[in-house]
């Protein structure tokens, strides 16, 4: 068998075509492109517009196991260039902590990949950083504003906060609004009460309730738990708070669930800070903040259209994690691609397109998330799931060793076990169950991998379909590019030709502590939950404060059905622990945070960067995987 050579080595050997020409071969006018670079381009949002006459295509979500953005990338290939369909793959933009930190890149892998994949690993057209600058300029305008509550007298504060233009006094245009929440429908300044000059200029933030962390695309341990505002100028204003990784700022899950530009700013001046000492939620409008961050997303809200190896579309936008955020790209290059892989009147079944839509980690975390917050909030259907499986994965999940980065694997992932592989596929049909609750259905994406032996991969493939799957098919994309996933490929195109029942898993108006516990127990295969003094105490605000409608985005690990990492296969018997649970407003989620997760990762002792450099002769990146 030929060597397959290194992700790296295999993106930098091939060309990508120009932008410009990639979007006129997707039907895109150069009105509705603006390039980035040679071989980027932001799409506008006008062209949902002009193409919303067009039926939309086909959307799958693919989650679970090694190799989910080397399928979705494969199968984009397959589709688009050896099956001659419309085929968009929606993947989400990498945190640069995970690059750097444990994964190195993120652009699928072998001869199925996006390209230029350093550039899109590291800062592709400034998404994240944007996100980055929103985050924490709220989290500087909050800290201010408390620190100027706190130093001034009401009146001096009014006075600030309404500055007089030619001799009079007058409301910035955000102020109307916070007016309008106050109850007092007055227009002009000079008109307000004293007791409603105190109303309006005090946030009064109770500063414990705080839950606006500031954030940093950097795997950075050290910056989980800090004391701001220590220099003598803070006048002893110091609090405790901590940096969370950008792609779990409500921010990223703002920019990924939006719809459009004015639903944008109102999602991020709708984000809750904090609750004041009254009890109400503090927003970003309230701190008159809302209209400057809708300024520093502008640019963020429109997709970004790359290509894979065999030059077919790919969009990257926005990059929530899927455990500790919810880990779906973005809901506008959805429909995007959507439309430009749509059909119109009179065009054969034939050139129906596809859309494939990546949900991070297992299907408990990226696909649970997908249909019951992303399709929630679209109104957006799939067609199919294609959870992809490795020998790999559900070996470790048959009892197999541990699987630690950088180190030979363990005999069992390397030689036939069909014992180790059997026990573990029931992990797989967990996952094929938890589908069907969804209406879903199912396609299994086998991932080989070179190590695989025929009879393994058999085996996984009987068991899926015993397990309930639709279909389940062996796919060599990640060694021989798209013409390796041709049968999975054409799989999908069946599988899709059928109606789907999708269905949510549950309905909004179920309180919030019964979402979780229905997540929990149908998803996770738990018996129940508990909830930390602390969760109830939030639960109880959040549902006061009217947000007991929200979705739930449960932070979980990604390693088990459970809470525990160490749970591996389908754990039974356990209960979840709710720790803390945190309001998400202008996304539109609420966000439980089990066990002991994390939402700001570390760096190991021999972290990715290690291996990463520049050539400096000829500016290229190495050692990116
Ligand atoms: P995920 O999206 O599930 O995190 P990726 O698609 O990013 O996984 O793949 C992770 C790594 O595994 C990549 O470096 C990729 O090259 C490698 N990989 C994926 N599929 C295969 C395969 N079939 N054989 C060998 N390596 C693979």
């Amino acid at each position: 068998k030929e060597k397959v050579p290194s992700d790296i080595e295999i993106a930098m050997a091939q060309t990508p075509k120009a932008v410009t020409q990639l979007a006129h071969e997707i039907g895109l006018l150069p009105d509705e492109v603006e390039s980035y670079g040679k071989y980027k381009a932001k799409v506008e949002l006008s062209v949902l517009d002009r193409l919303a006459h067009r039926k939309d295509g086909n959307i799958t979500p693919t989650p679970l196991g090694e190799g989910k953005s080397t399928t979705t990338i494969g199968l984009a290939q397959a589709l688009g260039a050896h099956l001659g369909r419309p085929a968009f793959a929606c993947v989400r933009q990498p945190s640069q902590g995970p690059t750097f930190g444990i994964k190195g890149g993120a652009a699928g892998g072998g001869y199925s990949q996006v390209i230029p994949m350093d550039e899109f690993n590291l800062h592709l057209t400034g998404d994240i950083h944007a996100v980055t600058a929103a985050n924490n300029l709220l989290a500087a305008a909050l800290d201010a504003r408390m620190f100027h509550e706190g130093t001034q007298s009401d009146k001096a504060l009014y006075s600030r906060l309404v500055p007089t233009k030619k001799g009079k006094r007058e409301f910035a245009p955000l102020m109307f609004k916070r007016l309008k929440k106050l109850g007092i429908e007055k227009t002009n300044p000079n008109d307000l009460t004293p007791e409603e000059i105190t109303r309006f200029a005090r946030l009064d933030i109770d500063p414990a309730t705080i839950t606006w962390n500031r954030v940093l695309d950097v795997n950075d341990r050290f910056l989980r738990k800090i004391t701001v505002g220590q220099a003598p100028t803070e006048q002893g204003h110091e609090r405790s708070t901590g940096f969370d990784i950008s792609v779990a700022s409500e921010c990223m899950a703002v920019l990924a669930l939006t719809t459009d530009l004015a639903d944008m700013r109102e999602r991020l001046g709708a984000m809750v800070v904090a609750t004041s000492k009254q009890g109400d939620p503090v927003t970003a409008d309230d701190i008159g903040v809302g209209g400057a961050l809708a300024v520093l997303m502008k640019d963020a809200i429109k997709p970004n259209l790359m290509q894979t190896l065999e030059g077919t579309p790919v969009f990257v936008h926005a990059g929530p994690f899927a455990n500790i955020a919810h880990g779906n790209s973005s809901i506008l290059a959805d429909r995007v691609a959507l439309k430009l892989a749509g059909t119109e009147d009179g065009d054969s079944p034939d050139r129906v397109g596809y859309v494939l839509t990546e949900g991070g980690f297992g299907a408990d975390m990226g696909m649970e998330k997908f249909c019951n917050i992303k399709c929630r909030v679209s109104g957006l259907t799939p067609d199919a799931v294609v959870i992809v499986a490795t020998t790999r994965a559900l070996k470790m999940h048959g009892g197999g060793p541990d699987v630690t980065p950088g180190k030979a694997l363990h005999e069992t992932y390397t030689k036939e076990d069909l014992v180790t592989l059997e026990e573990g596929c029931k992990n797989l049909v967990k996952h094929i169950e938890n589908s069907r609750k969804f209406g879903l259905k199912v396609i299994v994406a086998i991932n080989q991998f070179s190590s695989d032996t025929p009879a393994e991969l058999e085996l996984i493939r009987k068991k899926s379909l015993e397990g309930g799957a639709d279909a389940a098919v062996v796919s060599n994309h990640w060694a021989e590019g798209g013409e390796g996933a041709r049968a999975l490929a054409e799989a999908v195109v069946t599988i899709c030709e059928a109606p789907s029942e999708f269905k949510l898993l549950y309905d909004s108006s179920v309180p919030l502590a019964g979402k979780i516990e229905i997540i929990s127990k149908e998803i996770y295969g738990a018996d129940g939950i508990t909830l930390s003094e602390l969760a109830q105490q939030q639960i109880d605000t959040y549902t006061r404060q009217g947000f007991g409608h929200l979705p739930i985005c449960m932070a979980k690990t990604q390693y088990s059905f459970s809470h525990d990492p160490k749970l591996k296969n389908v754990p039974s018997g356990f209960t979840i622990p709710i720790r803390e649970v945190r309001l998400s407003a202008g996304a539109g989620f609420v966000y439980p945070i089990l066990g002991d997760m994390q939402t700001m990762p570390g760096l190991g002792t021999r972290p990715g960067f290690w291996e990463v450099g520049l050539d400096v002769e000829t500016g290229r990146v190495i050692g990116l995987f």
